[in-house]
């Protein structure tokens, strides 16, 4: 993964400064002969103030940046190569790595995605609070607006899901935390988001993260968590982000004991093992029981659910029956559910049930008194929508530029 480069006349070879750890770096500036406080400037550097080329990095002297250089450090940060815009605001970027790997990264203004419209607490208190900045009542003194940015965490994804166009591309590689956190911090430039700060396009507060773009993120799981740590200093707080995993029991074992940890989505997708494991064959390895019993291991902190998501396959797993053995599943977790009506890909065996099946399906399980949402779906148009992530350029031209370094929102 890692690129040469000739410096004055030697090979060295490329280390990327993004994704270190703060004791990474004071290790990087002892090892180096400097002071920790350094350290902390290069780690402000990095992750508050986004500096897109090491001669950003101005608290650091002429002299130490040179150094860092000579010894082949670059800064590293993945690069937003292509945009396509849907007519509903959203924008899917193919972002590239330093290897040219490219992987997609998703932004929807005002959207969820896994957030918003899912019944948890601080989406009704959202709700409040736009009403509030749309009567002119806020207090917010900076445009208050929010979005949602979807992360991916590999490069292809090996489940195999026989929905999902990703799993069409097989698994070329994990993600480092860098580049996992680099794709945040590259949306987050072109739309010059400041955070921690009432200045800039969005409120500190109102930036969400779903890793729910390309990939497992529970087979990448030390990469992912250590990405999750370097996106809580930018700052954006765990609360705010949502991990989605089709259930790789190992992942969750070891996120119910990680300390600073997102918020849990599970692709749950069939009410019983039979069809779960025709569309999904990961169920094979680890059941639906035995998902459940290790979701069950998870500290649920005040006010949190488990979201289960359940893609609506018509003819497969969209009944009336199927509601009801979905609501017997889940009923001992305190949980809500998120349905999601299947988006299409090509040639692919699937159909989308009616609207009308899909509200049936909803009120049965409301009925039952289990919270239940309707994705909106986002970006069609351009295949930004869940299980149309596919590192496409099948968009139609038109939608497609090759991205300037950065535009404002
Ligand atoms: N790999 C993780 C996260 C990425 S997929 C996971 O599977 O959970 C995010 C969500 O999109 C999952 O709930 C998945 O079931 C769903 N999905 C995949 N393909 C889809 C499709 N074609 N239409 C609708 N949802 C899809
Ligand atoms: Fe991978 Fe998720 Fe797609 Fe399944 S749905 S193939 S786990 S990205």
């Amino acid at each position: 993964m890692s690129n040469l480069r000739k410096n004055t006349n030697l090979l060295v070879e490329e280390k990327p400064l993004f994704g270190l750890s703060s004791a990474d770096l004071v290790g990087l500036m002892e090892r180096l002969g400097q002071r920790p406080y350094r350290a902390t400037q290069l780690h402000q550097a990095l992750y508050r103030q986004r500096i897109t080329s090491l001669d950003q990095a101005t608290t650091l002297s002429q002299a130490l940046r040179d150094t860092l250089t000579a010894e082949g450090y670059i800064l590293g940060l993945p690069e937003i190569v292509q945009t396509a815009r849907s007519v509903d605001g959203t924008e899917r970027y193919l972002i590239r790595m330093a290897d040219g790997e490219t992987v997609e990264t998703v932004w929807m203004p005002d959207g969820d995605g896994g957030e918003r419209g899912d019944g948890s607490q601080a989406a009704e208190e959202e709700e409040v609070e736009d009403s509030e900045v749309r009567a002119g009542k806020s207090a917010a003194g900076f445009p208050y607006r929010r979005s949602t940015i979807c992360v991916s965490s590999q490069v292809g994804c090996a489940v195999n899901c026989q929905f999902c166009l990703t799993a069409k591309l097989g698994i070329r590689r994990n993600l480092t935390a860098g580049e996992i956190a680099g794709q945040v911090a590259a949306v987050l430039n072109r739309h010059n988001v400041e955070l921690g700060s009432t200045r800039g396009n969005y409120s500190p507060a109102r930036i969400n993260l779903v890793f729910m773009g390309m990939g497992e993120p529970f087979l990448n799981f030390a990469n992912f968590m250590a990405a999750v740590r370097l996106l809580t200093h930018m700052p954006i707080p765990e609360s705010r982000m949502t991990v989605s995993t089709s259930g790789i029991l190992p992942g969750i074992l070891d996120f119910a004991k990680e300390p600073i940890r997102p918020k849990l989505a599970v692709s749950l997708n069939a009410s019983n093992d039979q069809i779960r494991e025709s569309i999904m064959p990961i169920t094979r390895k680890w059941n639906i029981a035995a998902l459940l019993d290790a979701i069950a291991t998870i500290p649920l902190r005040t006010r949190e659910w488990i979201t289960f998501e359940y893609v609506l396959l018509g003819g497969i797993n969209d009944s009336l029956q199927h509601a009801d053995e979905l609501i017997a599943l889940v009923s001992g977790t305190r949980s809500k559910i998120n349905l999601i009506v299947w988006n299409a890909g090509p040639n692919m065996p699937f159909h989308e049930p009616p609207q009308s099946g899909v509200l049936a399906f909803q009120k049965r399980i409301m009925a039952a008194g289990i919270p239940a949402y309707i994705r909106r779906p986002r970006g069609r148009d351009i295949y930004a929508a869940c299980g149309q992530l596919k590192r496409t350029v099948e968009a139609p031209a038109a939608l497609i530029e090759i991205a300037p370094s950065s535009v404002s929102a």
